[in-house]
Formats: structure tokens, sequence, C-alpha cells
């Protein structure tokens, strides 16, 4: 077999972590689609992993001996529930490697069959939420947002019933690691503190090897998470993203973000939207994903709360210090990035202000989010603001005033920060995407998919390359849906 260097250093934990598991036989395994440049980073032979034994190993089917598969054990807050026992329950960790950024990932399956874990679960993924992770995570990716990646898509031969039937598939995926706040409460609920401290170890050594030698380690590993995810979740709502299931065992201790379900992008602005067929109360509507953040965190602290300190109030008190940071350094990194899109060098309480307004007219006026910020773009280099304006429909006049009183806001700012016109288009450009993997554009996709046709798949998986360059090929891609085409609800499918 060629070398593929891959190891499963989890193993190295105690067995209470994970189960050896194997990856079910399925009726006929077919590559569907490879990353090619996510698998030269990862310094997999492009060759071999298109050839049959590629295949056969891509589906966890042939392992090399250096390595042995295994489902992961966690638990986790759903929807402000916390369920003891979840776990890897159709994933399959093949093991990890250094890739040749010097970064250690690991490789996993979604879809390959039951485990342990599966609870009921047929254990198996259909094509439709494999595509829709696999486009929605490399758009993520190349939006320069933290995410786990998409290696491949395998069909499987099967059929899978869900809300329709659709064709079985695997996704292979590639994380920093797949240790979740869930994995530490999975531990912290059972009173097995040794392994919340093994755990706690092995995620500094893998992700946070600068305060591997610390005195203080456990409060500066704290401190890295929230940091990470406060600045991951300023940066989805930054491009306008709603995760959909932000529950406990969906939050990455290496802040990337991870399982994609129910996720989507805004067309239209809207504060509190809400895309998941299961999120009926808004847990986790657009804006209050900077409330549950913090919240997932607090979860994450109490599981570490003993290694903070030996004396329990004086742990909760550094812990609820940390936590508190969230809100600073969101706020601070949303501010910085927003004051990009507006075409501003940096940010400052006018551009935070300018940015909210600008919010709000977007909700009156049912304006797109993306394409809305991505033409003034165009206002500034055509000193034409119908490009802006005609983004929004408004009833009154009064908020036509509104806009008008708010573009004239927005060129005195720049004219003050920005003299330079062509830096400023630079920077607008650079910041506000063209293209988002627009809801509409993916469930069309999936129904082609579905049907054995995989061109406009291949197609948007090419597109989602360059999301901040105008591309006359994609334009149909970057276009608002069209009221017929308007998706409002999005499904786990699991
Ligand atoms: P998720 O929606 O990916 O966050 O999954 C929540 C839990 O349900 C995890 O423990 C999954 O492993 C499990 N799960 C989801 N879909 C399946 C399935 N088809 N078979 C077995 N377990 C599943
Ligand atoms: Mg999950």
């Amino acid at each position: 077999m060629t070398k593929l260097d891959l190891e499963n250093s989890y193993i190295s934990l105690p067995t209470d972590f994970y189960r050896f598991t194997q990856s079910e036989i399925m009726p006929a395994l077919e590559l569907l689609k490879l990353n090619n440049e996510l698998a030269e980073l990862l310094d997999l032979d492009k060759d071999f992993l298109l050839s049959e034994n590629g295949t056969m190993f891509l589906g966890g089917q042939a392992l090399p001996e250096t390595t042995k598969s295994i489902s992961l054990a966690y638990a986790g807050h759903q929807f402000g529930q916390l369920v003891p026992q979840l776990g890897d329950g159709r994933a399959l960790l093949l093991g990890d490697k250094i890739c040749k950024d010097n970064q250690r990932r690991d490789i996993q399956l979604k879809g390959s069959g039951k485990t342990m874990f599966s609870r009921g679960g047929d254990g198996r993924a259909g094509i439709g939420p494999v595509i829709r992770e696999y486009l929605v995570s490399e758009s993520m990716h190349h939006l320069d947002i933290p995410t786990t990646r998409s290696l491949a898509i395998l069909l499987t031969g099967e059929k899978i019933v869900r809300e329709t039937i659709q064709p079985g598939a695997i996704l292979v995926r590639v994380a920093k690691s797949h240790v979740r706040v869930g994995t530490f409460q999975f531990f912290a609920i059972r009173d097995q503190q040794d392994h919340v401290q093994r755990l706690a170890d092995f995620i500094i050594d893998r992700n946070f090897q600068t305060i591997k030698t610390k005195k203080d380690k456990y409060r500066l590993l704290l401190e890295k998470v929230v940091e990470g995810q406060a600045k991951l979740i300023a940066k989805w709502m930054s491009v306008g993203f709603i995760h959909g299931v932000m529950n406990t065992d969906n939050t990455s201790i290496s802040c990337e973000t991870i399982d994609y379900g129910p996720c989507a992008f805004m067309d239209s602005y809207q504060e509190k939207k809400v895309f998941s067929s299961i999120d009926q109360f808004g847990r986790y509507s657009f804006s209050n994903q900077a409330l549950v953040g913090p919240w997932n965190l607090s979860r994450f602290a109490e599981t570490i709360l003993f290694l903070l300190s030996d004396d329990q109030d004086k742990s909760i008190k550094i812990a609820e210090e940390i936590l508190l940071n969230f809100e600073k350094i969101f706020n601070s990194t949303l501010n910085e990035i927003t004051s990009k899109k507006l075409g501003l060098p940096y940010a400052s309480a006018h551009s935070e202000k300018l940015y909210n307004e600008l919010l709000v007219l977007m909700e009156l006026g049912q304006a797109d989010f993306t394409l809305t910020l991505r033409s003034l773009e165009s206002v500034v280099r055509k000193s034409n603001q119908n490009h802006f304006i005609e983004n929004f429909v408004f009833p009154e006049i009064e908020q036509k005033v509104q806009l008008n009183n708010w573009l004239k806001d927005w060129h005195k700012l720049l004219e003050i920060e920005e003299a330079n016109k062509e830096t400023a288009v630079k920077r607008l450009r650079s910041n506000n995407p063209i293209f988002i993997p627009r809801n509409h554009i993916i469930e069309k996709v999936i129904r082609e998919a579905s049907e054995g046709n995989f061109n406009q798949f291949n197609l948007l998986a090419t597109a989602l390359k360059e999301p901040f360059t105008h591309n006359s090929s994609f334009v149909d891609f970057y276009k608002s849906p069209k009221k017929e085409e308007l998706v409002q609800q999005t499904f786990c499918g699991t």
C-alpha cells in the first residue's frame, strides 16, 4: 500500500474515550468527488486516491497497518438539555497525520455505518446532507473562516430513507481535531477527573503547543478556546452564516466550524433568522449565536474548573473572568471585520454605529445581505448610488430618506478615513464576498445529484474557491433567489 503516514493519536488515550470500529461493507463504493487541493495539503498521493485501492482507503475498507479506525465517545447539551451519551453514531475516525503546513489533522468518515454509539440510528448519510456539508464547509474555508474541510465524497450504492429516498454517501472530513465541548462533558458528568485532565493535555499537545509547558496551562487553554470561539462566531456573523445546531457536542475545542447540519447563509437580512426545522424556539437564530457561544463555553469551563485552582471559589472567579472576555473579543472582532466591509481602514465607534444602522435598514428594506454589502464597491467605483439603493424595497418614503442619510454619513466617514478611492474599492471587494453558497442553489444541486446528475455540483464546487472575485461564468450563483425559489427551512437529514 502507498505510504500514507496515517496514525491514530487518539488511541493513546484510555479506551473509555473510544471504541475500535470498522466501517460497514457497502454494496458499491464509488468515488464521486476528490478535493485535489486538500489532498495536496494532506500530502496524500492523488493518483492513489483516484485508484480503486484509494476508494477502498477513503471508504475505510482498507487502512494502512499504522492506524486503526475508531468511533469517539462524547456527551452534549442539545437545545439546552444534557444528553449524557452521544458519540460518533455515524462517524469513524480513520486516523491523523501531519500535513504539509506542519499541522496535524484528523481524517474522519461520516456515513460509514453503525457504531457502538448509533443509538437506533442507521449510521448512514444521504447524498443531500453530504453535498451540503462539502459545499458549505469548503466555502467557509475559502471565505477565510476556520472550519473542518471536505476531502472527498463517496457513493455507497445504497438507498437511504429520510424525508425522501436518496443515494447513500460518505463524506471524508478533515479537522484539526474532533474533540468537542461534549467530549469534556462526557467524562465530567461521570466524575472521571483524571480523564478530563488527560483530554485537556491531549488537546493542548495537539492544538495549543505554545502553552504546553506553561504552569497555568489549563487557564490558558480556557482563554484560547474562548478567544477562538468568539472570533469564529464573529466571522460567521460577518457573512450572514447561521450554524443551526450550536449544541455543545457541535462546539469544537479546536475552534473550527464543525457538524454542518441545517446550516444556511441568509439571503435577505433578518436579525432573528432561523432556518432549521428543529429549532422551533429560535435558540440558534442568527443573532443568538453571539449568546449561545459563551453559554456553550461556560459548559466547557465547568468541566475543567478543578484544573484551574485547588480552591473552588478561586476557580469560579478565574473562569468567570475569562468567560466575560467573550463579549469583548466578539465585539472587537466583528467591528474590525465590518469596518473593512464598509471600506474603512480601521474600526471605531463610528464604523460600528454605521454598520448597525445599515443592518436595521437592510431588515426594513428586505435587502439581500451579501449583495447589498458587495454593491458598496460599485458605488465608490462608479460614483453611482443606484447599485446600492436598488437592493432595498421600502414601502415608506421616510425609510428612503433614512437610506439616503445613511449613504451621506458613510461617504463622509469614508472621505475622512480613506482618501484613496482605489484602496477603498480594493478593501470593499476583498471583504465583501460576491459568492456565498445560497440555499436555493444548494437545494437545486442536491435535487439533481439525487437523480445522478453532478454537473451543477461540480460547477459550484469550483465557483466557491474564489468568493471575492466576480467571474462571469458564475453569475447565476451570485443572484438572490426569486420568490418561488426561496428556501425557508433546512433539515438535518440525519
Ligand atoms: P449531529 O446532528 O451530527 O450533531 O448528531 C447528533 C448525534 O446523533 C450524534 O451523536 C450523531 O452521531 C448521531 N446521529 C446522527 N445521525 C445519525 C445516524 N444516521 N445514525 C446514527 N447516529 C446518528
Ligand atoms: Mg454533531
